[in-house]
C-alpha cells in the first residue's frame, strides 16, 4: 500500500518538482516534495538521483525518472527490499526526434551554418560536405524504446536502416536485424551509427579502437545512450586522425563535458547536454508511469518498468 511518495529535490534537473506534485494530485496518497534528509513516512520515492539514504529509510518502492537506472546499486535494493522501476518506454519520440535532427544537421549542415553565423560569416559549405538522408544508411545499436523510436524516423526521411539487437528478430523500419556478435558488419556501411543500449557490463566500451576501425571514415557516430558505452579516448583519437567524420553527443564519461575536453573544440561534433530526452512533457509521462504504477500496488499487479 503507497501512502505517501516523495518527489526528491533531485528531478529539478529535469524539471521542477512541484509541477510532478500538481500532475499527480489525482492519486490517493499523499504527494510532497522531499530530501535524502526528510524521507520519515515516505513509502515511493520518485528520483533523478541515487542516494545510500534510500536503502534503510523504508521506502518500498522507488522510480526512476529516467530510464537508464546505471547508477542504481540494482544488489543493494534487492537485499534492502525496495523496488525499482525505470522510464523507458516513454523517450521514443523526444529522442528519435534529436537523432534526426543531429542527422539533418550533418547532411544539411545546419550546424556549420550556425557556428559561421556567430561569426556574421556568409559562406557556402565545401561542395561535397551537404548531402541528403534519404538515400543514406544508420545503423541503429540496440532496437528498444529508443532504438524503434530513431528508426522509425529515419525510415521516413528515406534512409536505409539496418540495427543491432540481442535476438535478432524483425523489428518495424530496420530492413536487416544483425545479432550482438555482428556488431562489426552491421556497422561497417552505415554513414550514421546511433547508439541506443543501456550501460551494462556487455556494452560499457561496446564502440572502441576495434569498431571505429570498423566504421566508415566518413561515418558519424551518435551516442545517446550512455558515456562509457563508448572509449571517450578512442573516439577523440578517431576523429582527430580523420578515421570518424564526425561525432553528436548527448551522454559523456564524465557529466557535465569538463571543459577541457577536445571534444568541445571539434568543428564536426556536436555536443548536447544529456538533453536528447527533453520535452515540456516530461512531468506529464512520468506521473502516467507513477499513476499506474500507484494503481498495480493497490491491485496487487507486478509493477510496469520493474527493473528490481
Ligand atoms: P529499452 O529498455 O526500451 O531498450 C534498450 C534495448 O537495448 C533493449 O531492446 C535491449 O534488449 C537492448 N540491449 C541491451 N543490451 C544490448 C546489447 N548488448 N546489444 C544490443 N542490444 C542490447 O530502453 P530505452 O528507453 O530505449 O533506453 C535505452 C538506454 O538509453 C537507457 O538505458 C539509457 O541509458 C539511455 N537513454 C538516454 C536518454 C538521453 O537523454 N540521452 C534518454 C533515454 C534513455
Amino acid at each position: 500500500m503507497v501512502t505517501r511518495i516523495g518527489i526528491h529535490a533531485s528531478v529539478e534537473t529535469l524539471f521542477p518538482p512541484t509541477v510532478l506534485v500538481d500532475e499527480l494530485d489525482d492519486v490517493d496518497p499523499e504527494v510532497t516534495v522531499v530530501t535524502s534528509d526528510d524521507l520519515d513516512g515516505v513509502d515511493a520515492l520518485v528520483t533523478f538521483a541515487y542516494d545510500d539514504a534510500f536503502l534503510d529509510s523504508g521506502l518500498e518502492w522507488i522510480h526512476s525518472v529516467q530510464s537508464g537506472v546505471d547508477r542504481f546499486p540494482f544488489e543493494d535494493l534487492e537485499a534492502a527490499g525496495v523496488r525499482l522501476t525505470n522510464s523507458t518506454g516513454t523517450h521514443g519520440d523526444s529522442v528519435g526526434e534529436t537523432v534526426a535532427g543531429y542527422m539533418l544537421s550533418f547532411a544539411r549542415r545546419l550546424h556549420e551554418y550556425r557556428s559561421k553565423q556567430e561569426r556574421t560569416e556568409w559562406a557556402w559549405p565545401a561542395w561535397q560536405d551537404p548531402f541528403t538522408l534519404d538515400g543514406s544508411s544508420l545503423c541503429v545499436v540496440g532496437l528498444g524504446t529508443l532504438g524503434q523510436g530513431i528508426a522509425a524516423r529515419a525510415d521516413a526521411l528515406g534512409m536505409d536502416v539496418v540495427g543491432v539487437k540481442r535476438t535478432p528478430t524483425p523489428v518495424d523500419h530496420v530492413d536487416t536485424v544483425y545479432p550482438r556478435a555482428d556488431l562489426h558488419e552491421a556497422i561497417a556501411d552505415a554513414k550514421f551509427v546511433a547508439l541506443a543500449v543501456p550501460l551494462t557490463d556487455d556494452t560499457a566500451g561496446m564502440i572502441g579502437d576495434a569498431e571505429l576501425d570498423a566504421m566508415r571514415d566518413d561515418a558519424v557516430l551518435v551516442n545517446v545512450a550512455r558515456g562509457p558505452v563508448v572509449e571517450q579516448d578512442a573516439l577523440v583519437d578517431a576523429l582527430e586522425g580523420d578515421e570518424l567524420t564526425g561525432a553528436a553527443l548527448d551522454v559523456f564519461e564524465a557529466e557535465p563535458l569538463p571543459e577541457d575536453s577536445p571534444l568541445w573544440e571539434l568543428d564536426e561534433v556536436v555536443v548536447t547536454p544529456h538533453a536528447a530526452a527533453a520535452t515540456r512533457d516530461y512531468a506529464e509521462r512520468m506521473a502516467a508511469l507513477v499513476r499506474e504504477n500507484v494503481r498495480r500496488v493497490a491491485a496487487g499487479e507486478r509493477l510496469a518498468n520493474a527493473v528490481v
